[in-house]
């Protein structure tokens, strides 16, 4: 077993450099840890976050957007007090106000029975956040709740009531990363924590590297090296007696045979990863409680399709363009009908909700898509999408559109570092006690008998009880798991 007495002398790694891997990196160096490495697979730093200035010197976010809240947010704070937000309005929450929404006759719906619905629907989903469902929902999807509840008001007995009603649900997939609403779970939504304040807080010209890069600032030059994926992770040495003089209790193989020692490890691989591989990367493998977590809890996709033109076409006061269509995917029959089979595949374009203006890009829009038909989407080459988005626009709005000169389509789920976007509850699944089992760390402390005591630990947004899917969950993550390794040398 390594010698270390202090922090100073203790070796960690770091898997992942997302905001929960820096967020421990920065916690630890300054708790007094002198020996920080963080290995990143990818090429660049920031995970789930991604600023990038593709065609201009404009920043566009292909992951992370927003930060959710403003109370108790830490990365609001650091935000704040680093002048890094936006100089204009934070959005509202209720963000369908400024936009457009057509349905597939060409028609425009009133803004009237936009708002209506929206805020009915805000209500409902509001009344599951807070965990005041009535008991005849609680066992209910997040999605059949909706639609019973929703049978209470004017509109549901509308035409365009329910198709607005229907966007709000393919919307609400954004949120949850799912593929449809009808598999999250609505009495688990209480678990999810809003922070008071601002739910939509924008970032300036720096986006959300900026805030990477404070964290950046306290950690010594070398602390990170990119392009090293981890493949294996063999923990527990020290008492199997691998090697006669075997110092350190956890060895980490790269995919290109570099290999690392440790005393402790903070793996903080996205969820998406964890179920593609934690049944290779482990050796021993993870105790079965963690691997049912791993399995229980989903991992949605969220993608963004960027279309940049030449020129503006759209109105000065529309914020977006959102499709209404007679038979959406989250119409409880259409659900049904396409649950089995692959008829939903020659629809996929159907779940996209809309196509949103772009902050600091005035002739750029940003399509979303979740779930299955987002996954299935990222197979189809660039060219394909965008004239199917410039399609969409066309025969929906009647608006001249121009062609796409340029687009940016982000492929979350294929991405083999990532393999999704974030976090969901499904339906039937307790997530306190899944996000428990994911954050606890190995060998567990009841049945070390004489083993070193945190050899691996584990981060990320899956690990949070309250704040999981979000950036600041991922950080306080991150300072968790620092602040456990803290304490345990300060003890
Ligand atoms: C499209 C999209 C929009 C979003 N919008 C928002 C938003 O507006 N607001 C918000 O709060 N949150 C948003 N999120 C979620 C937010 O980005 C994440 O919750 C957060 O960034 C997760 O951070 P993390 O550190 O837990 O994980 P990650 O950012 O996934 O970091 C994990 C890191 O581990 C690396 N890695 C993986 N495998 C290995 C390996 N084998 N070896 C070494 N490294 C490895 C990955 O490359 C990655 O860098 C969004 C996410 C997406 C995808």
């Amino acid at each position: 077993m390594s010698s270390c007495s202090g922090p100073e002398d203790a070796k960690v790694v770091i898997v992942g450099s997302g905001f929960a891997g820096l967020a421990a990196a920065a916690t630890l160096v300054k708790g007094g840890f002198e020996n920080v490495l963080v290995l990143e697979a990818k090429e660049r730093i920031g995970g789930r976050v991604h600023s990038t200035k593709p065609f201009t010197e404009k920043v566009i976010e292909v992951g992370a957007n927003w930060i959710h809240g403003q109370k108790g947010n830490p990365l609001y704070k650091i935000a704040k007090e680093q002048n890094l937000l936006s100089e204009g309005p934070s959005a509202s929450k209720n963000m369908c106000l400024q936009d457009y929404f057509f349905k597939e006759d060409g028609k425009q719906v009133s803004k009237t029975i936009v708002d209506q619905v929206c805020s009915n629907f805000s209500k409902l989903t509001d009344k599951a956040f807070e965990d005041e469902l009535d008991r005849k929902h609680r066992k209910l999807s997040l999605g059949a709740y909706l639609n019973d509840a929703f049978g209470e008001f004017p509109q549901s007995r509308t035409e365009e009531g329910q198709q607005v009603f229907e966007w709000c649900k393919r919307n609400e997939c954004t949120d949850e990363a799912c593929s449809s609403l009808y598999e999250v779970s609505a009495s688990q939504s209480s678990n999810y924590i809003d922070l008071e304040g601002e739910f939509f807080n924008t970032l300036g010209p720096g986006g959300y590297r900026a805030i990477l890069d404070v964290l950046l600032k306290d950690l010594p030059s070398g602390t990170i090296q990119c392009s090293a994926p981890v493949k294996s992770i063999r923990w527990d040495l020290v008492k199997k007696g691998h090697c006669e003089d075997q110092r350190y209790p956890v060895q980490l193989v790269c995919e290109n045979g570099q290999s690392f020692e440790a005393d402790h490890v903070i793996v903080t691989v996205s969820l998406g990863v964890l179920k593609d591989k934690a049944s290779t990367m482990f050796e021993p493998p993870l105790p079965k409680k963690k691997l049912s977590a791993i399995e229980n809890l989903d991992f949605g996709i969220v993608d963004k399709i960027f279309l940049f033109f030449e020129k503006r076409f759209w109105p000065d006061d529309c914020a977006g363009v959102q499709l209404l269509w007679k038979e959406g995917p989250e119409d409880k029959d259409v659900y049904e009908s396409l649950s089995e089979g692959e008829a939903w595949k020659k629809t996929w374009f159907k779940k996209i909700t809309g196509f949103d203006t772009v902050a600091r890009h005035p002739t750029a829009l940003c399509g979303w898509i979740t779930g299955r038909e987002a996954l299935y989407m990222e197979k189809l080459p660039d060219s394909e999408i965008r004239d199917i988005c410039v399609r969409l626009l066309r025969s929906f709005t009647g608006w001249s559109v121009p062609e796409v000169s340029k687009t940016l389509i982000s492929r979350w789920g294929s991405d083999s570092h990532v393999r999704g976007s974030y976090t969901f509850i499904p339906d039937g699944v307790d997530g306190v006690k899944a996000h428990k089992a994911l954050a606890s760390p190995l060998p567990p402390k009841d049945k070390c008998r004489g083993r070193k005591h945190l050899q691996v630990l584990f981060a990320g947004e899956a690990t949070h009880e309250n704040f999981y899917t979000t950036t600041h969950g991922a950080y306080l993550t991150g300072v968790r798991e620092a602040e456990r390794l803290i304490s345990y040398y300060a003890d």
